[in-house]
């Protein structure tokens, strides 16, 4: 997937939510969505992130983006509901959902894993993600060609020692999509995963700290695949676990 190519004008014209848009593999989205077109909503934690990317864009001269400062750990429905109404109100549809923030967890031995930590993975890798969908569904289905996108990860498609509440988030987020694909087969609405595979963000250095992140690609490097899946180039590809490496 590294050598597709997105037209200039890829996203033109469209609207597109990316979770986590204020760092790592988010961010580098946002910013590729915006370059190629789209309004793009940015979502997440912290604020002076989501601010950072937000003038980047402006300063590019690129399409006006949204900030939508939100904590996916404590997010009621209600906020859900209150974000899919204002995109209603502002924008009329969605074209484009980026689930893509997520924790790590603690890696370890499945013996020692600490519910407490389990719980917290689970709220913001599924549950979180599954509220969204749930609440944006309306949204993304009063769009012409609408698509989703779900990030996995090399243990959301096997197992790994060690990696037990990251890998099961993920199995589980691969099965979301997979459902998701299936009831909406024919539809406007496309559902697929993405394997970023081992990329040079926060997250990786915190599983890997001996590792030397320069020998990894960057955010940027794969967004061919992101790019790909959310422009209509892919609008015949559903339920689908593409890499981006
Ligand atoms: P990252 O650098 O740690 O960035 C994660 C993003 O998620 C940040 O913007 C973070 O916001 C946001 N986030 C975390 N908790 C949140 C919460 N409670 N509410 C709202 N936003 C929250 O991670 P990354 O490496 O870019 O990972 C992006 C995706 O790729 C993840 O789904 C990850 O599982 C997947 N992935 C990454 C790799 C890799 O090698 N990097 C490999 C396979 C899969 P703050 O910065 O504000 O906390």
């Amino acid at each position: 997937m590294l050598e597709y190519q997105a037209a200039k004008d890829l996203l033109k014209g469209k609207t597109i939510l990316v979770t986590g848009a204020g760092d790592g593999i988010g961010r580098a989205a946002a910013l590729a969505y915006a370059e190629h077109g789209a309004t793009v909503i940015l979502l997440g934690k912290t604020v002076s992130k989501l601010e950072s990317v937000y003038d980047e864009i402006e300063q590019a001269g690129y399409p006006t983006p949204a900030i939508v400062p939100l904590d996916l750990k404590g997010a009621t429905e209600q906020h859900y509901i209150d974000m899919a109404e204002t995109i209603e109100q502002q924008f009329g549809h969605l074209d484009g959902l980026l689930h893509n923030a997520s924790l790590l967890g603690v890696l370890g031995p499945f013996e020692h894993i600490s519910i407490d930590s389990v719980k917290e993975v689970m709220q913001v890798n599924l549950i979180a993600e599954i509220i969204m969908t749930k609440a944006l569904l309306p949204v993304l289905k009063k769009a012409p060609l609408a698509s989703l996108i779900f990030t996995s990860s090399s243990v959301g498609r096997q197992g790994r020692a060690f990696w037990g509440e990251y890998a099961i988030s993920k199995f589980a987020t691969e099965g979301m999509m997979q459902s998701i694909a299936h009831e909406y087969q024919g539809t406007n609405l496309r559902a697929n995963s993405i394997n970023p595979g081992a990329t040079r963000t926060k997250m990786r250095a915190n599983a890997y700290p001996a590792e030397n992140p320069q020998t990894l690609k960057t955010p940027e490097e794969l967004m061919p695949t992101y790019l790909y899946l959310m422009g209509d180039d892919s609008k015949d590809i559903t339920g689908q676990q593409l890499n981006a490496q």
